[in-house]
């Protein structure tokens, strides 16, 4: 660690722009912090860490990343407890999955200790950033791409790491209006569907606008073989609450994203006495439990709105209505949980919370 620490430079903004925040009001993704971090991979290794001014980065025209899409990213957020102390959710758990996305898109791995001392000086340096308010936070968007000017098919050699970080209010996700997708694939077994791949998100952007169009805030994904099983929905994991029983995709085909939130939910509500099942999930299953009246309650979960409620799921014509936001008491509940550890306002009986 100290060895990082030691070769990390800094060179601070001469003005901050904190005083153009207003903390109440933030306008997502316009409002950047003051500080990046920044590290370079060349000649086989990662070198050069630096923090510098929030800005511009140059970029040749041939660059990779570009043309070929060699990019991975990260999301999370950073806390305030009642002492003002700031407060990061499992944050090793984000390195190590940046790591899995890299080695699948042929990219180098960034050693944790690298990224965790990066990411802990940055926001050392820019903590005044982190809204104090109940529900707001700092996002932090670790990414890494490829750099190197390069018109030939391979991997590049060439790489950037860096980190930046945005203020956001409390996000109260709307409960949305879902359909099940049955042409489109988010994923496909053998692809990229468990990297944080850039190219993903920009594969989705098509059909997510059909179905905006059409009057669905977001689809629910299904396999990509005959669209029979459930894996996503829009750019979360998705849980079904069906009879007493919490109910999730599995993870074995890879065509689902590993869930930070996902992962933490699910070992919520085991400790709330809720059998959990990590499972293929098919459509028909959903369809008739919500026909039978047992469907109590579909919702998304991701870093950005933690648990988002699904208000009806629509397959083919038909549209299935689920009960009212108040009578979601498990999901509510989880929410309720997850928000409390996340502030330390209870028991973080897992040591997901990391001090800065
Ligand atoms: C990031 C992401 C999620 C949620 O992961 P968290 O670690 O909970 O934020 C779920 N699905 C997809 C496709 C994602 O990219």
């Amino acid at each position: 660690m100290t060895e990082v620490m030691s070769k990390i430079s800094i060179e601070k903004i001469s003005q901050s722009k904190i005083t153009e925040v207003d903390f109440n009001n933030i306008v997502f993704g316009k409002q950047f912090s003051d500080h990046m971090f920044v590290a370079d991979y060349k000649d086989g290794k990662w070198s050069d860490f630096k923090i510098l001014p929030f800005g511009k980065i140059e970029v040749s025209p041939a660059c990779a990343a570009l043309h070929y899409g060699q990019a991975v990213f990260e999301g999370m957020k950073a806390y305030k407890n009642e002492q003002n102390e700031v407060l990061l959710f499992r944050p090793l758990d984000n390195a190590k999955r940046l790591n899995i996305s890299a080695k699948r898109l042929c990219m180098p791995e960034i050693p944790e200790d690298i990224f965790m001392e990066g990411l802990t000086q940055l926001i050392k340096l820019d903590s005044e950033w982190v809204p104090k308010t109940e529900g707001s936070s700092l996002y932090i968007r670790p990414y890494m791409f490829a750099s190197e000017q390069l018109l030939g098919v391979r991997p590049a050699d060439e790489y950037k790491f860096i980190i930046f970080t945005a203020p956001v209010n409390s996000y109260y996700a709307e409960p949305v209006n879902v359909k099940i997708e049955t042409s489109y694939s988010r994923a496909t077994e053998g692809g990229v569907g468990y990297a944080k791949a850039a190219g993903n998100y920009a594969a989705a952007l098509y059909p997510a606008k059909l179905g905006q169009d059409a009057g669905y805030q977001q689809l629910i994904w299904t396999d990509s073989v005959n669209h029979e099983y459930i894996e996503e929905s829009g750019t979360m994991n998705v849980m079904f609450h069906i009879g007493d029983k919490l109910i999730t995709p599995n993870l074995d085909f890879k065509t689902t994203l590993a869930g930070i939130t996902r992962n933490s939910v699910l070992t919520l509500a085991k400790d709330l006495g809720i059998t959990v099942e990590e499972r293929r999930v098919s459509v028909t299953e959903v369809i008739n439990a919500a026909k039978e009246g047992v469907l109590k309650d579909v919702f998304g979960t991701g870093t950005a709105a933690t648990i988002a409620q699904v208000a009806s799921i629509t397959f083919k014509d038909d549209k299935y209505v689920l009960p009212k936001i108040e009578e979601r008491e498990l999901s509510n509940k989880l929410a309720k949980m997850l928000q409390e550890i996340k502030h330390e306002k209870i028991e973080d009986k897992y040591s997901w919370i990391h001090k800065i």
